[in-house]
């Protein structure tokens, strides 16, 4: 089974505990094991100052799901948590599930880009993603040490 990279982030509402509410969630189908679990860390909003700030960090994650059917599963669970939210209806979102990496897998279709296109751009995905593994490979991009270490 590949080893998968999921991207957590969060804004609204008890952030923390919106992050676990969600691995909990993708593990409760019986077909995704989290395996590790990065440390999460605050971010600065990108644009404007008004919204809260992030939560971010990086799951990995077992899975024979693949890609599409792993991506619907991350985009039920974002409407799930998403239902529970009190705030503006196109206020912040509760939580963003990203699909980082599939294992070494290259996908460039409509609907899923993977590596995910923004990936080698956000230390606050680079930097949890080294922490999970030191020597993790990005498919076309080299290290993710060596992307981060490029990084302005
Ligand atoms: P972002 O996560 O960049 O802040 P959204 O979560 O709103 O933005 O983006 C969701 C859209 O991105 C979906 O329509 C989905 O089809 C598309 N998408 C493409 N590649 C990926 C990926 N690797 N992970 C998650 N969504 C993706
Ligand atoms: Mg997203």
């Amino acid at each position: 089974m590949p080893l998968v990279y999921i991207g957590l982030g969060s804004t609204l509402g008890d952030r923390e505990q919106t992050i676990g509410a969600a691995l909990e969630l993708l593990a409760q189908g019986g077909d995704i094991e989290v395996a590790t679990v990065s440390s999460l860390r605050e971010t600065d909003p990108v644009g404007y100052e008004q919204q809260p700030r992030f939560l971010n960090g990086v799951a990995a994650i077992r899975t024979e799901l693949e890609p599409r059917a792993l991506l619907a599963r991350l985009q039920e669970v974002e409407l799930e948590l998403g239902r529970e939210r009190s705030g503006p209806r196109f206020g912040p979102r509760t939580i963003d599930l990203d699909l980082l990496l599939y294992g070494d897998e290259q996908i460039d279709e409509p609907e899923l880009v993977v590596p995910h296109p923004r990936l080698t751009e956000r230390r606050f995905v680079l930097e949890p993603l080294a922490e999970l593994d030191s020597g993790l490979e990005v498919p076309g991009a080299g290290s993710v040490r060596a992307v981060l270490a490029g990084l302005q």
